[in-house]
C-alpha cells in the first residue's frame, strides 16, 4: 500500500486515523454484526451515531444552544437554492460576490426573489477579499451572503463583513473546521463535507433556531425545508448514513487533537510554511493578495503555463497529486486542509525548491 500527499481541493484528503478505524470496523460496527452502511437509519446503534456527531460538532464549534446541527444532502449546490428558499421572506438579500461560488448562489437566489450583489472582487479576478466595513446594506435584505472561504482562488475572510444588524448566512464549505468561528455571528452557516470533514454527499447546516420557518410556501420541496430536518433530527427521511458516521469520526479525531484551536496552529504553521517559501521564492508566484490568503487553498503560478504544466507533471512523479489549478484559474493549487500532514506541506515545499533551483539561473 501506498499512500500520496493529496491535494485536492475535494473531495480531499481524510486523516489516516480515521480511514484506518472507518476500515476496522468496516464488517462489523461495534459488535453489531454488520457495517454502518447496512444499518438502519432508526436502529440505536445509527441513534447513537447521529447524536454523538451532533453533540462533538458543537463542542467542537462551541455552537450556542439556539442553533440546530443539521446532516442534509445535495451539496453546496442545494444551499444555494436553500438558502433564498428557507430566508428570503422578503424577497431580497444582499451577496458579496468573492468568486465563482458566491456568483452561483447568487444567481441561483434570482429564482426566488431579488437579491442584490453588494461588493465584489471580480475585477481582479477575484485575487481579493472587496472591503467589507460599510457596504450599501439594503434595509429590507433578509440577509447578507458570503462564501468565507474561496477554494478556487485562494482567498479568505480574515474578518467579518459588517452586516448592519442582518442575518449573516456563510458557505464555510471550504473552512469549516479549520479554526474557530463565532458562531452566534452567523444565523445560518453551511458547508459540504468533502473539503474538509468527511466524504461527499454528506452536508452540515448549522442554522439559529429562529431562522427556522413553519410558515414556508407550500410550493417549497419538503426535503428543501431547513424546519422538516430540523423537527426530525436530521432523520425525516434516510440521511446519509455512512458519511455521517465518518463526519463523526473526524470530529471525535479533532476532539483529540484538542480542538479548533490547536487545529489552528497546525494550519498556520502548514500555510506560513507555503507561504514564507512562495514569498522567498524567485519562480513561483502567489496568486492572491497577501492579507486575505486563505490558510486551505494556496494558489501560485509560475511565468508561464508550460512550466507551470511541467511542474504539475513531475509532481505527480514525486507522488503528489491534484496540484492542478481550477480550471478556471490555471496554475497551481495546494489544498492543504486539516487532514494534509505537516510532512506533506514539507514534501511539497522541499520538491519546490528543487525544482526552483533547476529552473532558474
Ligand atoms: C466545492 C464548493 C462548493 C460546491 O459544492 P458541491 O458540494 O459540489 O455542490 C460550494 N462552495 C464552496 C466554498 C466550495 O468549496
Amino acid at each position: 500500500m501506498k499512500r500520496v500527499y493529496n491535494f485536492s481541493a475535494g473531495p480531499a484528503v481524510l486523516p489516516e486515523p480515521v480511514l484506518k478505524q472507518a476500515a476496522e470496523e468496516m464488517l462489523d460496527y461495534k459488535n453489531t454484526g454488520m457495517s454502518v452502511m447496512e444499518m438502519s437509519h432508526r436502529s440505536k446503534a445509527f441513534e447513537k451515531i447521529l447524536d454523538e456527531a451532533i453533540l462533538d460538532l458543537k463542542k467542537l464549534m462551541n455552537i450556542p444552544d439556539n442553533y440546530k446541527v443539521l446532516f442534509v444532502q445535495g451539496g453546496g449546490h442545494t444551499q444555494f437554492a436553500m438558502v433564498p428558499m428557507n430566508l428570503m421572506k422578503h424577497g431580497t438579500a444582499d451577496y458579496i460576490i468573492t468568486g465563482a461560488w458566491a456568483q452561483k448562489a447568487y444567481k441561483e437566489a434570482k429564482k426566488y426573489g431579488k437579491p442584490r450583489a453588494v461588493a465584489s472582487s471580480e475585477d481582479k479576478g477575484f485575487t481579493y477579499i472587496p472591503d467589507c466595513k460599510d457596504l450599501d446594506i439594503n434595509p429590507d435584505a433578509d440577509y447578507l451572503y458570503m462564501c468565507e472561504n474561496n477554494t478556487i482562488y485562494g482567498t479568505v475572510f480574515h474578518d467579518l463583513p459588517n452586516t448592519k444588524g442582518k442575518v449573516l448566512v456563510s458557505d464555510m464549505s471550504s473552512c469549516i473546521l479549520s479554526e474557530p468561528v463565532d458562531v452566534s455571528k452567523y444565523g445560518l452557516i453551511y458547508a459540504g463535507a468533502q473539503k474538509n470533514i468527511g466524504p461527499a454527499g454528506t452536508t452540515i447546516v448549522i442554522i439559529r433556531e429562529d431562522l427556522l420557518r413553519v410558515d414556508l410556501d407550500t410550493s417549497v420541496p419538503t426535503m428543501l425545508s431547513y424546519q422538516i430536518h430540523a423537527d426530525n433530527n436530521s432523520l425525516y427521511n434516510t440521511p446519509p448514513t455512512y458519511g455521517i458516521y465518518i463526519c463523526g469520526l473526524v470530529f471525535k479525531w479533532l476532539l483529540n487533537l484538542g480542538g479548533l484551536e490547536e487545529m489552528k496552529k497546525i494550519n498556520l504553521k502548514k500555510a506560513n510554511l507555503l507561504y514564507d517559501y512562495l514569498d522567498s521564492s524567485k519562480l513561483f508566484i502567489g496568486n492572491v493578495e497577501k492579507k486575505d490568503r486563505s490558510l486551505m487553498n494556496v494558489t501560485f503560478h509560475t511565468p508561464s503555463e508550460e512550466l507551470d504544466n511541467a511542474f504539475i507533471k513531475e509532481s505527480v512523479e514525486r507522488g503528489f497529486t491534484n496540484l492542478k489549478g481550477h480550471r478556471s484559474v490555471g496554475g497551481i493549487r495546494a489544498s492543504i486542509y486539516n487532514a494534509m500532514p505537516y510532512e506533506g506541506v514539507k514534501a511539497l515545499v522541499d520538491f519546490m525548491e528543487d525544482f526552483e533551483r533547476r529552473h532558474t539561473s
